[in-house]
């Protein structure tokens, strides 16, 4: 049986796996704000990025094993290919890290390894030992991926898994790449490996996995039964395609079914100790900020996180729940962080009011940071009796966002309604050109208008693919949150913000989206090289990322 360290350990790849979403790019600041969420979440392992695959990733692993990673905080890890300049440059990114972990990979199916590798599996049974011994000549933590695991040849599969170990490898990752298992065939792969790996006791095996058929959860469960105790997932199940595993739904199954769950782990069913380490009532806030970020929104329905997860509709269950909310109720909503949307603050709240709950609600803030948020609370305050924490989070949300911004909205004028043409006055600054440009613009209704008159001041071609308005809290002077994704050259750049005013947020958004494209192409023309990895990557991993 292979190792068991007594609970699952959380390994999260929201930050790797989940940023290969299409349109989920995330900057430095994005990337850091999450990486210290999922620390305060209490993760096990943070996996920060691919750092051979750009400049960009390099940076961002390197700034989050210097400012995350603590003696007491997770370990921080980086992937790598098998091969020594991916290994070394991983080794190379989490230097500062006190707690740190080099995870390589390479394909053992029999399709990958024709096809994507052009390798022989005597090719990989002899370069899995070297590299393993490799990354072990860096650092003591090292996990081995078998990609494709799911679709390899199980008997081949033993064979590299032992040999893994054998060079030194502390865990032994089972990926289901292509999120084609059931959860029957995914427990009984976990349950061999156990059985015909001889030297599994070294190791903790794992479990990475798609969720293309809608079972990705389902499966790791499975695993877990069969002796897997570190689960690779991501907030809100982002990631490739139909995206990895959701965090939530498996924290959330350990912890509501623990006594269930507690006979695999050879703890008695009323056993109180818990099956994870995750501090569940972070898990809403880690859920909107990673939305709010990847301008990836969550679906109203979804188990866990879901704006209507915890909403009873029909009478019958409404009677049921204030007779006793055990009727239909499986989760207190307080567990995962959802509060009643408390009231913190509101006008006369001073500038140490702001930080403190700021704080309670665990934003460590910068001096300036600081300053910014309170002048945009000020500035909410005037408009919105009222100011929640949900407000507090978008205000901060946004913030992380500012960075690296060619374009500033400085005034947004609409005039609409049924006998008038909409009209959108837009003044936009270019900071670099040092210029501010006024233009007017029609169009068919007030955000298209302003979309038109933005369009006209930046230049930029891009076309609109989505955009979404959500209601951060109740009531009629409720902050709306507006999520904008636009497309350029194939690539999908999102944008967020937030307003009392839907339009002034949606004229907001739509230029956070056109910056991060200015940006990201600039970088591109500078470095033309990184684009050309960045792609090669996103085309090669695409697919092949396990
Ligand atoms: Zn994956």
């Amino acid at each position: 049986m292979a190792k068991d360290p007594g609970r699952i350990l959380i390994f999260d790849t929201t930050l790797r796996d989940g940023e290969q979403s299409p349109g989920a790019s995330l900057n430095l600041e994005e990337k850091l704000a999450i990486a210290n969420q999922l620390a305060r979440l209490g993760v096990d392992v943070i996996e920060a990025g691919f750092p051979f695959a750009s400049p960009g990733d390099f940076k961002a692993v390197n700034k989050i094993a210097e400012v995350v990673s603590a003696e007491n905080g997770p370990i921080i890890c980086g992937l790598a290919r098998a091969s020594e300049s991916d290994i070394k440059t991983c080794f190379e990114a989490l230097s500062p890290a006190p707690k740190k972990r080099i995870h390589t990979f390479i394909a053992t199916s029999d399709i990958h390894l024709k096809h994507k590798l052009k390798k022989s599996r005597k090719d990989v049974l002899s370069i899995v030992p070297q590299m393993v011994n490799y990354a072990k000549s860096f650092l003591e933590d090292v996990e081995f991926s078998c990609e494709d695991a799911s679709r390899s040849d199980p008997e081949f599969l033993y064979e590299v898994i032992e040999l893994a170990i054998s060079a030194g490898a502390t865990t032994i990752n089972i990926p289901d790449t292509v999120g084609f298992t059931t959860p029957t065939e995914f427990g009984k792969l976990i349950s061999d490996i156990n059985k015909y790996v001889p030297n599994i006791e070294e190791a903790v095996l794992s479990v990475h996995g798609h969720n293309d058929l809608g079972l990705a959860v389902a499966n790791f469960l499975e695993a877990v039964k069969n002796g897997a105790r570190q689960l690779e997932c991501t907030i809100n199940g982002i990631g490739e395609r139909a995206g990895n595993a959701s965090l939530e739904e498996l924290v959330m199954a350990l912890h509501v079914r623990k006594s269930f769950y507690n006979q695999f782990f050879n703890k008695k069913e009323d056993s109180p100790t818990p099956l994870t380490a995750i501090r569940t009532e972070e898990i809403t806030k880690t859920s909107r900020l990673v939305a709010n970020l990847t301008g990836m929104n969550v679906q109203p329905n979804k188990a866990i996180v879901g704006a209507n997860a915890f909403a009873h509709e029909s009478g019958i269950h409404q009677d049921g729940v204030l007779k006793n909310r055990l009727t239909y109720e499986i989760i207190d909503a307080k567990t995962v962080g959802l509060s009643d949307n408390k009231i913190s603050l509101g006008k006369l709240s001073g500038r140490s009011a702001v930080r403190a709950r700021l704080e309670e609600m665990g934003y460590d803030l910068s001096r300036e940071d600081l300053n910014d948020a309170f002048a945009r609370f000020k500035e909410l305050a005037d408009r919105k009796r009222e100011i929640t924490d949900r407000d507090l989070e978008a205000i901060v949300s946004e913030q992380v966002q500012l960075p690296e911004c060619k374009f500033q909205l400085k005034l947004v004028q609409v005039s609409c309604g049924n006998s008038s043409k909409p009209t959108a006055t837009i003044t936009l600054i270019d900071t670099e050109e040092l210029i501010e440009n006024t233009v007017v613009a029609l169009g068919t209704g007030p955000v298209d208008a302003v979309c038109k008159a933005l369009n006209k001041l930046t230049n930029v071609p891009n076309e609109l693919i989505e955009f979404s308005v959500n209601s951060v809290t109740e009531g009629i002077d409720a902050l709306g949150e507006v999520t904008i994704r636009i497309r350029n050259n194939g690539r999908i750049y999102s944008g967020h913000s937030a307003d009392t005013d839907v339009v002034v947020a949606s004229a907001n958004a739509y230029v956070n989206a056109l910056n991060r494209l200015v940006f990201s192409e600039k970088r591109n023309s500078l470095h033309p090289q990184f684009d050309l990895l960045d792609k090669l990557d996103k085309k090669t991993f695409s697919n092949s990322e396990e």
